[in-house]
């Protein structure tokens, strides 16, 4: 792999592996790119340990998500700041940080009336979607979306905080009552971090997942007081059910608890459903959608990790150029099976891996 050398703010001919989505079938290639420039006062440069593949990356391979062919993929990251812009106050070279790759501009009039989450800014400012991400060896990026760790946490516990807020965002659109059951469809990533946050606050909560490698996994990696079975228990009708697969609304519906709430969580290009309006009245049902994540819920995130042992949900780290294998595991690209074979794969982007 490339490496930089130590004059890095000369920055002249300094390059760096990347792994580029290429817009055709096979996806993505690795590719080499020049290490970003800082361009902002406020801009800092992150080398970048490792990068979680996610199921947005996931759907970006296999056409069910769009994004600008050419850009580099990957936004869960973490990493060390490597320089800093002339005007950076709140970081310094070498402070460990994770990635908030929600991006907003703080001035538009959702980001001005308190919801950045809706910012209106964002074309072309997606990372790992619409712009440059962090799978490779470098990101520059403005400070205030590089959160500092704090002393203690591991860089493999911080690469979940993304994912992490994402979930937090999600659960408070649900707004669980103390007591109810909470029924998550879909075992990956984010839905066995739901059930990961929900079990350690006590709730009643369970796991529904067709997979079975995918139910073995989450079944290892959770409490033992979450059930995790491969369908939704006829027993019980939960009052609150998570579909974070994205496609499950319509079964849903019909499980659910009169006066109930389904979260719709994933997200998939140009699913509908057919959906009795009625029975919405009727039986006093609500179906929400969380939209993005505030900088409120990364926060968050970063400060319930430090109680949450994240890191049991990495089954693999592979170096960026194992890539494909990566994919594979999680069922996309040329080395899929058919299954999955993983919970979270991360991309180790430098040879400093995680530690
Ligand atoms: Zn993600
Ligand atoms: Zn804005």
């Amino acid at each position: 792999m490339p490496t930089l050398d130590s004059n890095l703010s000369t920055n002249t001919a300094a390059v760096m592996p990347a792994l580029v989505y290429t817009g055709l079938q096979a996806g993505v290639e690795l590719a080499t790119r020049p290490v970003p420039a800082i361009s902002g006062v406020d801009d800092v440069l992150v080398r970048v340990a490792a990068t979680g593949v996610c199921g947005t990356d996931r759907g970006i391979l296999l056409g069910n998500f769009p994004a600008v062919s050419g850009v580099i993929l990957g936004h869960e990251a973490v990493g060390e700041v490597a320089a800093v812009g002339p005007a950076v106050s709140s970081l310094r070279i070498g402070d460990r940080v994770v990635i908030n790759p929600t991006y907003y501009c703080g001035t538009c009039r959702p980001c001005r009336r308190g919801s950045p989450a809706h910012c209106q800014a964002k074309e072309g400012r997606e990372i790992g979607v619409d712009c440059d991400g962090t799978m490779a060896g470098y990101i520059a990026l403005p400070e205030r979306f590089a959160h500092p760790l704090p002393d203690g946490m591991s860089l493999r516990r911080a690469s979940q905080v993304e994912p992490l807020a994402c979930v937090l965002n999600n659960l408070e659109a649900a707004a669980p009552r103390p007591g109810d059951h909470i029924l998550i469809l879909g075992a990956g990533p984010i839905g066995t971090l739901c059930a990961f946050v929900l079990a350690a606050q006590g709730a009643r909560v369970s796991l529904a997942e067709r997979d079975p490698q995918r139910a073995e996994l989450a079944r290892s990696i959770l409490p033992n007081r979450v059930s995790v079975s491969a369908g939704p228990t006829t027993a019980l009708r939960p009052d609150v059910i998570i579909d974070t697969v994205g496609i499950l609304l319509e079964e849903a519906l019909e499980r659910i608890e009169d006066g109930g709430t389904v979260v719709v969580m994933g997200e998939r290009e140009g699913v509908g459903a057919m959906v009795a309006l009625r029975s919405l009245v009727t039986r006093g049902l609500r179906v929400v959608g969380a939209g993005p994540y505030s900088p409120r819920d990364f926060e968050l995130a970063l400060d319930l990790a430090d109680d949450l042992p994240l890191e049991a949900l990495i089954t693999h780290d592979l170096p960026l150029e194992r890539y494909a294998e990566g994919f594979g595991l999680l069922g996309a690209g040329p080395l899929a099976t058919g299954g999955y074979g993983a919970m979270k794969v991360l991309l180790v982007s430098n040879e400093r891996g995680l530690s």
